[in-house]
């Protein structure tokens, strides 16, 4: 003990445990949102990370919920699986606590067989209606292997709900529509007094019919930013702060579209573009919604 104290005695030891001390409080600081490749990635308790993967032409996104459960909307086509499969493994993801099918068109649902069957699925969500493509059937099928039950949900319903986070489905409104586009499964995700609205493909048509309140920080535009969807009477009622294009790089549609662009830059809204800028990641703590690198 004595010999201890005697230690501390000596100037030169103090400042270097001072020094070192104070370099690991930094550091460790520092690595909050520096390293995204770490999996012990923590965000500060209360917040969200809410990510726009980069599929190319199709859409993913990808939510760290406060509790740390993990939403996965939408997985892009079969080939950018391993893409998909690198950032959740980035994010050291094993299980997906909710994962939603938003519609049963390939560059959202692609890969959704090879996600079901690579992760634990806690619970799968999505619309009342089907295709004949490989994709369909296959994801059915791993759902199937997997005795996971596939919940159709319309709006009202709830993926999720906590005192300071929920994830409201808004639409599909009506039984059925002429569109599989419409039929896409639109979540309000909200944290705290902020906002997501992800609305994959939904078009015109469906926007109309919803009743809920779709006001929201960040707006994931309809379809790729095609002209078949964010009418400016929807995005009036959004009103958001920014807004997130999902799209591949000299896609053959043309997305986005030069309306769509024209419309978010008219009512003064930040525009993030996968095709550009590749994964785009949110940072929210109930209160502000900010992009982080
Ligand atoms: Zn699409």
């Amino acid at each position: 003990m004595k010999k201890n104290l005697k230690k501390f005695k000596n100037p030169l030891s103090l400042i270097i445990i001072v020094i070192i001390t104070i370099a690991l409080f930094v550091s460790e600081a520092g690595c909050l949102f520096q390293d995204r490749t770490d999996s012990q990635l923590k965000i500060p308790d209360g917040s969200m990370t809410v990510s726009f993967v980069d599929v190319g032409q199709g859409d993913c996104i990808f939510a760290r919920l406060p509790n740390n459960e993990i939403m996965l909307v939408d997985c892009g086509e079969y080939s950018e699986r391993d893409a998909v499969c690198d950032f959740l493994d980035r994010e050291n993801v094993k299980k997906i606590d909710y994962l939603v099918a938003t519609h049963p068109h390939v560059d959202h649902m692609g890969g959704m067989s090879h996600i079901i069957k690579k992760y634990d699925i806690g619970s799968f969500f999505m619309p009342d209606t089907e295709s004949d493509t490989n994709a369909f059937i296959y994801m059915l099928e791993a759902l199937d292997e997997k005795n996971i039950q596939s919940n159709i949900v319309r709006a009202g319903d709830m993926i999720f709900e906590s005192d300071s986070f929920r994830c409201e489905v808004i639409s599909p409104v009506l039984d059925s529509y002429e569109e599989t586009n419409d039929f896409s499964v639109v979540l309000r995700l909200t944290c705290g007094e902020k906002s997501f609205l992800l609305t994959g493909d939904a078009e015109t048509y469906a926007e109309k019919h919803i009743k809920s309140d779709v006001s929201a920080d960040v707006l994931k535009v309809g379809h790729h930013g095609s002209i078949t969807s964010t009418s400016e009477e929807f995005l009036e009622k959004v009103n958001p702060k920014y807004a997130v294009i999902s799209c591949g790089k000299d896609n053959s549609y043309g997305h986005p579209h030069k309306e769509i662009i024209d419309i978010l830059n008219k009512y003064n809204i930040q525009v993030y573009r996968t095709d550009i800028s590749g994964t785009i990641t949110f940072f929210c703590d109930g209160k502000t919604v900010e992009v982080i690198d």
